[in-house]
């Protein structure tokens, strides 16, 4: 009797057994559609049974074993289990995230004629790499094996070389290298780069921005070994590659590699066992690497490998502070910050003046009688959008017009509160009249092509003074932009998540290294009310070492990561009540089990509702658990998830769990 065992996307810990009485071991790996419920499901065979624990009489048959497409390879298999195991997510849930949608559906694409392959020859001479770039091609292309390196250099110390040298290297020897970046829709120059270094080559890019067939078809020509190289954001970490090679993370340290839905996966964690699982090099590149990375490297687990020069001859940015105590700003603005916006324009160069919150205001408010706008589903205020007259939730994307009167007392008079994007460009309209002002944030910037025109009016220098959020910060060389001012940027500095000024120094680092990239020197000015904080010293001195190494000591103090391991488990409810009580169940049943077990390397946090109450009319709460050693933890994780999928859950709550959280 054949039996195959089958990953389905039910959101339970299981596999389930079918009839497949042709079926034999080299199906392992094949899609499957099967009977399920009243409908029909696909899957992947992820065993061969002789035997079933469940009563052949009970088991139905596959409708069809596909294979129409080769198994899928036993590493990918092996990939997926580990992340099934690790992140305590259903082993369906994840074969079915790993692959693309198209092929999840049990589709295939229509086969390509030809692989497309970059264009035609044009070999361009390759600059001689300094010494720091040699040494460090030197080491990853010598790594005997698995070996993990930090590539440690502020943005144009010459990373990217470095990864295109190793990859070269890699080509040469009939290998398959696979990159991964933060945001492949901000980054087309990269793939660009990358395609005209290697002409001749096979690149694939897989992100969520391509369409299914495509997407499916750049999965096959990795898996099938037509593909040299793989470029993509963080699902690409899930393609399969024969003959991989080579790993690149770039921006290691950048929030979009962790998934914060469905599977909570980090793809540059996943990335580091999968360089494992094949023995070979990986490579992290950051200049603000993220302070787990830096702990390693530090400590001699990763090697470093550091950059410390600019490969283009040309000084970084001079970063400033600039006291905003004493001073009656104008706007939101010092009277520095305006001189200095008033010299660029005269001289003709681009100025960037950095807000991280788009909207006009954060907040409409009736002073005399104390209404504020509030979003009916969530614990957030409206944020006031004049552009389009709208007031607008930015967490659930509720929206109303903006009320011509207070709907409590009837006062005309509403007042925005603070400032986002929309304000700031209104008030640098007012100021600098002749001036061409070009806001970008997620609400200019709505679709890749509104993006593109953006980026092409200031590259083409039609624009005097950008006014922009975090969006523009990431990897874009702006040669004409010679000053970049930051403000608002205090309130991070005091956030209650232990993370935030991680973040903000690694936001200020990139927002600033924009500046000055040609032949111009920049000029960074932060206003502030805390110029002695240590955070800013640090950017003044261009130390992020001293910084990483004071926030480690810090987090080595309260025990947090990298110095202890966490997952959280998340509830959402009607009530919140509800949500707590049943992590309150949750809990109980940790504590058994720790009592037991004896094991008191756990350390169980009280339930309370997360910091963001209410999302969408649900209330949410969480229970953090903690462990000085990964091992013991997730020993744990695993034994209490079997319980707690055994709880008795009231009509409406939604649980999930978040291994190596990255949100408080
Ligand atoms: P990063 O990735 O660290 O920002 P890049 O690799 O993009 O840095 O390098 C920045 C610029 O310097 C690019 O224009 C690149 O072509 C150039 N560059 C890199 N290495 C060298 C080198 N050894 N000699 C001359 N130019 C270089
Ligand atoms: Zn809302
Ligand atoms: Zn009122």
């Amino acid at each position: 009797m054949s039996i195959v065992r089958v990953a389905l996307d039910i959101p339970l810990p299981r596999l389930f057994d079918y009839l497949a009485p042709d079926s034999t071991e080299s199906d392992i790996g094949l899609r499957v559609t099967v009977p399920f419920g009243r409908g029909s499901k696909v899957g992947v065979i992820v065993a061969c049974l002789v035997s079933s624990e469940q009563p052949v009489d009970k088991l139905k048959a596959v409708t069809e074993i596909l294979r129409d497409m080769p198994p899928l390879p036993p590493e990918w298999l092996a990939l997926c289990e580990f992340c099934a195991r690790y992140y305590q997510t259903p082993l369906g849930e994840v074969t079915s995230f790993a692959l693309p949608p198209m092929l999840r559906r049990g589709k295939l694409p229509r086969r390509s004629k030809a692989v497309a392959v970059s264009p035609a020859p044009t070999f361009p001479t390759l600059p001689d790499l300094l010494p720091e770039q040699a040494a460090a091609v030197a080491a990853i292309t010598g790594a005997q094996g698995f070996h993990t390196f930090l590539l440690h250099g502020i943005t144009g110390s010459g990373k990217t070389e470095v990864y295109l040298r190793a990859i070269a290297a890699v080509l040469e020897q009939g290998g398959q290298a696979l990159m991964l970046v933060p945001e492949i829709a901000l980054t087309p120059q990269l793939e660009g780069r990358v395609a005209a270094r290697f002409p001749g080559t096979r690149i694939v890019s897989a992100h969520s921005g391509i369409a299914d067939a495509a997407r499916a078809r750049g999965f096959l020509d990795a898996m099938e070994g037509r593909a040299d190289i793989v470029l993509g954001t963080r699902l690409s970490v899930f393609l399969p590659l024969p003959r991989l090679r080579l790993i690149v993370v770039d921006e290691e340290h950048d929030a979009s590699f962790k998934q914060q839905d469905g599977l909570r996966y980090s793809a540059r964690d996943v990335a580091i066992w999968r360089a494992h699982q094949n023995d070979v090099p990986i490579v992290l590149g950051s200049a603000t690497p993220s302070l787990e990375t830096f702990h390693h490297a530090a400590s001699g687990r990763y090697g470093l490998l550091e950059l410390t020069e600019r490969a283009v001859a040309e000084a970084p940015p001079v970063v400033r502070v600039i006291d905003t105590r004493r001073e009656k700003l104008q706007d939101g603005m010092s009277a520095g910050l305006l001189a200095a916006l008033g010299q660029r324009l005269e001289r003709g160069e681009q100025s960037l003046v950095f807000l991280n919150r788009r909207g006009y205001a954060p907040v409409l408010a009736c002073p005399p009688c104390g209404w504020i706008s509030h979003c009916q589903r969530c614990a957030a205020n409206l944020v006031v959008h004049l552009a389009d007259r709208r007031l607008r939730c930015h967490h659930c994307g509720f929206e109303t017009p903006i009320p011509r009167a207070c709907p409590d007392c009837g006062n005309i008079d509403l007042q925005p509160f603070g400032r986002g994007t929309q304000r700031l460009e209104a008030t640098l309209t007012e100021r600098f009249p002749e001036a061409r002002i070009l806001r970008v944030d997620r609400d200019s910037a709505s679709t890749p092509g509104k993006w593109q025109a953006l980026l092409d009016t200031i590259h083409k220098g039609e624009a005097d003074i950008l006014v922009g959020t975090q969006m523009l910060s990431k990897g874009h060389d702006f040669p004409m932009l010679t000053l970049v001012g930051v403000v608002g940027a205090d309130a991070a500095l005091f956030a209650a998540d232990f993370r935030a000024p991680e973040r903000l120094f690694a936001q200020l680092m990139q927002v600033g290294g924009r500046s000055g990239r040609a032949e111009l020197p920049g000029e960074v000015l932060i206003q502030t009310e805390y110029p002695d904080h240590p955070l800013y010293r640090a950017l003044v001195d261009h130390d992020y070492s001293g910084f990483a190494r004071s926030q480690l000591d810090e987090r080595r103090i309260a025990g947090f990561p990298p110095f202890s391991f966490q997952a959280m488990l998340r509830a959402e409810a009607r009530e919140m009540s509800q949500s707590l009580e049943f992590l309150a169940a949750a809990r109980t049943l940790a504590e058994a089990m720790l009592k037991t077990a004896a094991d008191e390397r756990v350390m169980l946090y009280d339930p309370v509702p997360m910091r963001m109450q209410r999302l969408m009319t649900l209330e949410r709460g969480q229970l953090l658990v903690e462990s000085q050693s990964r091992p013991a933890l997730q020993g744990f994780l695993a034994a209490w998830m079997d319980q707690i999928y055994s709880l008795k859950m009231p009509a409406g709550l939604r649980w999930h769990l978040d291994v190596d959280p990255l949100e408080f």
